[in-house]
């Protein structure tokens, strides 16, 4: 049987591998992690709103009736397009070498510092499990840290959260600090008043949200204002170190800055010879002059009615499920697809636990409406069962109560800003 490897177990690897299961053909799935990460939740778990396991879950578990799939635990290192094999280093440091007939890559993206590498000791980015609860350590830390800090200067910048970048998690963030100060913890403490944390959300743009209609930008600025956010638009942040960071003309003393401003593609197209930074791949998804090795989601460029399209779960999807339609047209002998093409379901992004805002061709809106769509679409879309049964019942209980599922600081060695 032809062997097809997929490389990355994100939204991507594992559509591919969903739509290939019913094909004649071998397949392995390799990811540096065991888990298939629900990405846009991770600020639940940097919030304390959820556990890890609630939005991860691990590849083998999910492939388990899959017969023909194996699943590798391994961080691929390089491809020998040449001999059709890719180079895995796993966990003890040994070294394999899997070939392959087909190659998916699907390795996403990882956070990018636009060459200040430096800020990434004093200003985590959010995009592992690990990164999350990291960062989960960070903010419970700060309070406890706070409470126990006689120096009001340095109380008052262990109370200060800012957030780089004004996209989706950078809104959502900040809405979901804010209500954990001022909802959740509000009665927890004695010395200080969580209430009077000071939240700041910087974007370098001139509106928060960019990717949607300024109107929605507009109303998620003036509900996170509600929630008592400072939201600071058009504002550079020109450097950052352990006592805080410069916005604009001003210094903003903090523990706490999170970044959520930038990406940039992991190494995939270094390991077919090309330039660094996305693969642009052809109208099948296969990159330029590899008919073999196909790349897809948040690794790929790929440009529709003008415009690349965005790094988003639906794009990585909709790729996966066409790389399996290429393939079985190759096996079968069969015409090929026509090119791919995304089909947008919408755009979404969340402000605390009642407001959303939604965007598709046809509609938009925002407020409770869309923060209900918002949540069925979510829980949905979760890996398995259990875990849409648990993320429902913490949000409802979360809902009424305004408590969160998970205040727990789990490793008291790597909680604090260095
Ligand atoms: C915080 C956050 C919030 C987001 N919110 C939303 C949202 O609300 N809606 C939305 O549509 N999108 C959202 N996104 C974007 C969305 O998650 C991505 O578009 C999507 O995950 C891309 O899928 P992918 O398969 O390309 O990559 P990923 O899902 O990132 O998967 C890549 C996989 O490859 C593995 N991998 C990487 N390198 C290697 C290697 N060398 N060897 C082996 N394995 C490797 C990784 O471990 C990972 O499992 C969000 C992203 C982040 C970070």
């Amino acid at each position: 049987m032809p062997h097809v490897v997929i490389v990355g177990g994100g939204f991507g690897g594992l559509a591919a591998a969903r739509a290939l299961r019913s094909l004649p053909v071998r397949i392995t799935l390799i990811d540096k992690t065991n888990h298939h990460l629900f990405q846009p939740l991770l600020y639940q778990v940097a919030t304390a709103m959820l556990m890890p396991g609630q939005i991860a879950a691990p590849i083998r578990q999910v492939l388990r009736h899959h017969r023909r799939t194996t699943v590798l635990l391994g961080e691929v290192t390089g491809v020998d397009t040449r001999n059709h094999a890719v180079e895995i280093r796993t966990g003890e440091g040994r070294e394999e070498r899997v070939s392959y007939d087909f190659l998916v890559l699907a390795t996403g993206v990882q956070h990018s510092y636009f060459g200040k590498d430096e800020y990434a000791r004093h200003a985590p980015g959010m995009k592992t499990m690990a990164d999350a609860t990291m960062v989960r350590n960070r903010i419970l830390s700060a309070f406890e840290e706070a409470e126990g800090e006689t120096d009001e200067a340095r109380r008052r910048a262990g109370l200060t959260f800012v957030l780089v970048g004004g996209g989706p998690t950078g809104v959502e963030m900040a809405g979901a600090i804010a209500e954990l100060s001022r909802l959740s913890m509000r009665e927890d403490f004695r010395r200080i008043n969580p209430q009077e944390t000071r939240i700041v959300l910087v974007e370098a743009g001139p509106r928060l949200l960019p990717p949607f209609h300024p109107s929605l930008s507009e109303s998620t600025a003036r509900h996170l204002r509600g929630m008592g956010v400072e939201v600071m638009t058009g504002k550079l942040v020109s450097s950052i170190d352990e006592n805080g960071c410069r916005v604009g003309d001003e210094w903003i003393a903090s523990r706490n800055v999170i970044w959520t401003a930038g990406v940039a593609a992991s190494p995939a197209a270094e390991w077919l010879g090309l330039s660094k930074g996305k693969v642009r791949v052809r109208f099948d998804l296969s990159a330029p002059g590899r008919p073999e090795i196909f790349v897809i989601g948040d690794v790929a460029y790929y440009e529709q009615d003008g415009r690349p399209l965005p790094g988003v779960a639906q794009v990585a999807m909709q790729m996966g499920r066409h790389v399996a339609r290429v393939i079985q047209a190759r096996l079968l002998n069969n015409a090929p697809p026509p090119p791919f093409h995304y089909t947008d379901k919408g755009n979404m992004a969340v402000v605390g636990r009642d407001f959303a805002v939604f965007e598709n061709r046809r509609f938009k809106f925002s407020g409770r409406a869309a923060w209900l769509v918002w949540s069925m679409i979510h829980i949905l879309f979760l890996a398995l069962p259990n875990m849409r049964l648990t993320v429902f019942w913490q949000w409802v209980w979360s809902y009424f109560t305004e408590q969160r599922g998970s205040r727990i600081i789990v490793d008291p060695r790597n909680y604090s800003n260095p």
